[in-house]
């Protein structure tokens, strides 16, 4: 397939190359910016906020939080003390270190507060994201034995309180709150604007994720302290985040981008932080970046995609100018979205890619960097990225096989949760096994293929799923695919292709026929579907992720397995 080549532009000038930050690369270099290098005592809400403030810029604006039309701000001044208010009502509840707090509320700043003061207190964060129903709260919480819950009373009902043996504490925000619970609000009015943070060990707990669930049952990923000197330099380096910048990362904290690189890396980084609530419209969202100017955006494919398929002149509407820097993450950026964003937004996107397990960038495109439109691009500097085989030997250039890591980055997961043989079965030997299939090109870019159990074997060929997708988008009535193996008698497997169109187009047979020879005459023939379904959506997990083992379910007529983290809407 022929690729687009997207030049580094002098906006990002002040950069360093790729290769000279790689060759002089080292983690204890970056180690030494931090306070703790000396003391080996550390807090990652102390980085985050409180030593701004100590250093002078406590009255720079840390969030912008956008609700409809209306906008609250908060000065890194402001920040400390409400999380140290988060942190006393915490405390005076019975809060330790170590313990499990969950967080389960809509987008509010509120949610930042407690989430912070949890950290202060040397808690371990466990997000989940607002739409979860009761099984996918449940589920994460027994697993993690959690003491505490932060929630909403419209999220309230779906936390099974009464049958969760470790929950002591169930603290509601609103007003009118039930004699059995703690009132956030009230006992946030009366704590104390002063706390006395808690000193960890960097190998100590931060916060506790679990996985999308795209492939099977989530993950509790748990990450340490450590994990803030990755965080920091991807977001300098890879964020090129900047003093003046206004940085916006679409992420819910309930996953892992919304945490690392929707608090952590930005406030690390002492950036301007925007969060907007509510849900997602073209209209909402280009307004949010016209409103609060935003510099630096994070966003995803999906979203991408939703925005394409508005109408056209939708964007036209609104001043943009200020942006300067847009991201993706999530899931393999289709080269046709991000020709896309060099018509509209005329800047590059640049995919990253990394999972909950890596907790920070693992590979990216730098800004610095020229752009191979669908490659997500090479290490981040300090990382070791190969492709090897089911052995666990090194596969030469343009070979698919196993996307891996050499162990040690610092914001590597340090447990899956209660689950030692689940982490063991991630290593051969030195290499971390991301389970994505991938190839190296001879210049060193990498090429996302799909899911390793995702990879389609249709005549003695391994055909990934990414670049089918990616072709089937291109076509002008194909709003989303996702492309799955269906077992055969004579070819192993063939390919088959669930369409979601765009508004406007009918499903017929004709169209059927027109797109798999768009695919055949663009790809190649082994790699058109010879099996098309329409349907009005895709499945999806709640992080917006097409969800190819429930696709395959439907064809094989099997159980679809954990669907707590399907969106059902
Ligand atoms: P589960 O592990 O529970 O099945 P998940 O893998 O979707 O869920 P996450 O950790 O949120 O959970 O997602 C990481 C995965 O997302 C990666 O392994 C990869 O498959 C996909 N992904 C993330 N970023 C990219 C990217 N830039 N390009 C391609 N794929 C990506
Ligand atoms: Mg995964």
């Amino acid at each position: 397939m022929k690729v687009e080549l997207y030049k580094a532009t002098d906006q990002h000038a002040n950069m360093p190359d790729y290769k000279t930050a790689k060759d002089n690369f080292s983690w204890e270099e970056i180690e030494k910016e931090f306070s703790w290098y000396e003391s080996g005592k550390v807090n990652m809400a102390y980085e985050a906020i409180d030593k701004h403030v100590d250093e002078g810029h406590g009255d720079k604006i840390a969030l912008h939080y956008k609700l409809d039309d209306d906008i609250q701000s908060f000065t890194f001044k402001e920040m400390k003390e409400n999380s140290n208010k988060a942190a006393n009502l915490l405390k005076n509840a019975g809060v330790k270190k170590g313990d499990r707090v969950f967080i389960f509320m809509a987008r509010s700043p509120e949610l930042y507060f407690a989430l912070l003061g949890a950290l202060k207190i040397g808690a371990i964060v466990g997000p989940l994201f607002e739409a979860f129903m009761e099984k996918a709260v449940r589920d994460r919480m027994e697993n993690s034995d959690a003491s505490t819950i932060v929630t909403t009373p419209e999220l309230l009902p779906r936390v099974p309180v009464d049958e969760l043996p470790h929950l002591e504490n169930v603290i509601v925000s609103g007003d009118d709150v039930d004699e059995k619970y703690i009132s956030y609000k009230k006992e946030f009015e009366k704590a104390s604007t002063e706390f006395d943070i808690e000193w960890l060990d960097k190998e100590d707990g931060l916060i506790l994720h679990y996985t999308s669930g795209s492939t099977g049952q989530p993950k509790g990923v748990l990450h340490a302290q450590y994990a803030m000197v990755q965080q920091y330099i991807s977001g300098k380096y890879v964020l090129d985040l900047k003093e003046d910048d206004v940085y916006w990362c679409t992420a819910d904290p309930g996953w892992v981008t919304g945490t690392s690189y929707g608090i952590f890396a930005p406030w690390l980084n002492r950036a301007t932080n925007v969060i907007v609530g509510g849900r997602f419209s073209p209209e909402s969202w280009y307004g949010a970046l016209e409103e609060l100017k935003v510099t630096v955006w994070y966003s995803a494919p999906t979203a991408f995609r939703m925005l394409m398929g508005s109408s056209d002149n939708v964007v036209e509407k609104y001043d943009l100018s200020a942006l300067r820097h847009v991201l993706s993450v999530g899931e393999p950026l289709n080269p046709e979205v991000v020709k896309w964003g060099m018509e509209v937004f005329n800047l590059r996107i640049h995919d990253t890619w990394w999972m909950t397990e890596t907790g920070a960038h693992m590979i990216v495109n730098f800004p610095s960097m020229d752009i191979k439109g669908g490659s997500m691009g090479k290490p981040l500097p300090g990382v070791e990225a190969t492709i090897i085989d089911d052995q666990g030997n090194e596969l030469p250039p343009n070979r698919m096989g196993n996307l891996a890591m050499k162990s040690g980055w610092p914001a590597m997961m340090r447990e899956i949760y209660k689950n030692k043989p689940k982490y063991d079965s991630y290593f051969i030997g030195d290499w971390y096994i991301s389970g994505d299939s991938a190839y190296m090109d001879e210049d060193g870019y990498f090429w996302f293929q799909g899911r390793v159990d995702d990879v389609i074997m249709t005549a003695g060929e391994r055909v990934g799923p990414f670049e089918i997708e990616s072709k089937l988008v291109e076509h002008e009535a194909v709003q989303e695919a996702g492309v799955i193996g269906k077992p055969d008698p004579v070819r192993g497997e063939i390919v088959k292709a669930f369409i979601a169109l765009r508004d406007g187009y009918e499903p017929t047979d004709e169209l059927k026929e027109e797109i798999r020879v768009f695919v055949k005459n663009g790809l190649a023939a082994h790699a058109a579907p010879r099996e098309i379904e329409f349907k009005d959506s895709l499945p999806k997990t709640r992080s917006g992720k097409i969800m190819r083992r429930v696709l395959k379910a439907w064809e094989l007529d099997l159980p679809a397995g954990d669907l707590s983290s399907m969106d059902d809407d």
